[in-house]
């Protein structure tokens, strides 16, 4: 080390970083730059699966739970242990092992029994990653690179971390008795909260018109939710908005209160993005659809391709041409 030529009054160095100067920003540059270097070799895949987690079609607060999950920032007791907080972090479920994301989300007995159950076939409790973040990106990434941006076991594997951390909520902030069973129950509840597809027909040779909207059904018992009605339609644009219009008084009606319903009409999307739809012919129903839409916590409208409304626009046609109204 260089020494000064004369005498100099001491002063305080922050020996991490070149500044020398410590700050929130260089002290957290620190403690991050090991973790880093650890996640080196993911990097590319780590930025693929950043991309991917943006792009899914899920519920915003999906996403924001799986990033905290996958920045190990959720308040788990050892998490909160980080952060200062005395408490004891010991899993107070089993008292086995800390509680920690990855004893919480896959090593827990509870955890373990519901990934077993789970209707996705898919190694859970395969070994070798160090972190839950690694985990969950490796299953991610497998299932988008198979099924595609719409894998419904994408869709599953967010639901079943969500309703384990909403077990675990329950358990300790409301003294909730948690099962096998109960956990499934959220689950389940957070999967059908979660889509609703929309489509509409509409005969050529006349103005008569369907229109069908039905849930993703990810739902272990494969019943069917949703419905369909015939009418009279002026354009296909007119019977898509009819068809969006119905599938929100539905999910109101079915007391959900959020929802990200999907339809392959950009004609649609494009009218509700202005502030007054430009097409006169469906106008108020637009603004039908805005003060529906209010009533809602969430509700988002996204444009998908066709083949992912397949089955709404099913109902759809059968209700033309059967002149008959599907409600369930
Ligand atoms: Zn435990």
């Amino acid at each position: 080390m260089e020494l000064p030529s004369e005498s100099k009054e001491d002063y305080l160095y922050w020996k991490h970083h070149q500044s020398g100067r410590y700050s929130v920003k260089t002290g957290y540059y620190f403690l991050c730059k090991d973790q880093v270097i650890d996640n080196f070799s993911f990097s590319t895949k780590s930025e693929n699966f950043t991309k991917i987690i943006w792009r899914l079609n899920i519920l915003p607060k999906w996403k924001i739970v799986l990033w905290k999950l996958i920045h190990d920032g959720l308040a788990v007791k050892v998490n909160l242990t980080h952060r200062g907080i005395a408490i004891n972090a010991m899993c107070d479920f089993c008292e086995l092992d800390m509680e920690d994301s990855q004893h919480l989300f896959r090593f827990y007995s509870l955890a373990k029994a519901v990934w077993e159950n789970s209707p996705m076939t898919f190694c859970h409790d395969m070994t070798g990653f160090p972190s839950l973040r690694s985990w969950i990106q490796h299953f991610i990434l497998l299932f988008y690179s198979e099924d595609g941006k719409h894998s419904a076991r994408i869709t599953r594997l967010i639901a079943t971390l969500w309703g384990l951390w909403l077990a675990r909520n329950k358990r300790i902030f409301n003294r909730d008795e948690i099962t096998i069973a109960t956990t499934t129950e959220l689950v389940n509840i957070a999967l059908k909260e979660h889509e609703v597809f929309t489509g509409g027909t509409t005969d050529k040779s006349s103005t008569r018109a369907g229109i069908g909207w039905a849930t993703s059904g990810h739902n272990q018992s494969h019943t069917f939710d949703g419905g369909g009605r015939y009418g009279t339609a002026s354009s296909a644009l007119h019977c898509e908005t009819w068809a969006c219009l119905e599938a929100i008084k539905w999910v109101i009606y079915q007391g959900k209160e959020e929802v990200l319903i999907l339809s392959d009409s950009a004609l649609l999307l494009e009218n509700l993005r202005s502030e007054r739809g430009h097409d006169i012919s469906i106008v108020w129903m637009i603004e039908d659809i805005r003060t529906k839409a209010a009533h809602l916590r969430i509700c988002i409208i996204s444009k998908v391709k066709r083949d992912q409304v397949q089955q709404a626009n099913d109902i759809a046609k059968k209700c033309r041409c059967t002149l008959s109204n599907l409600v369930l």
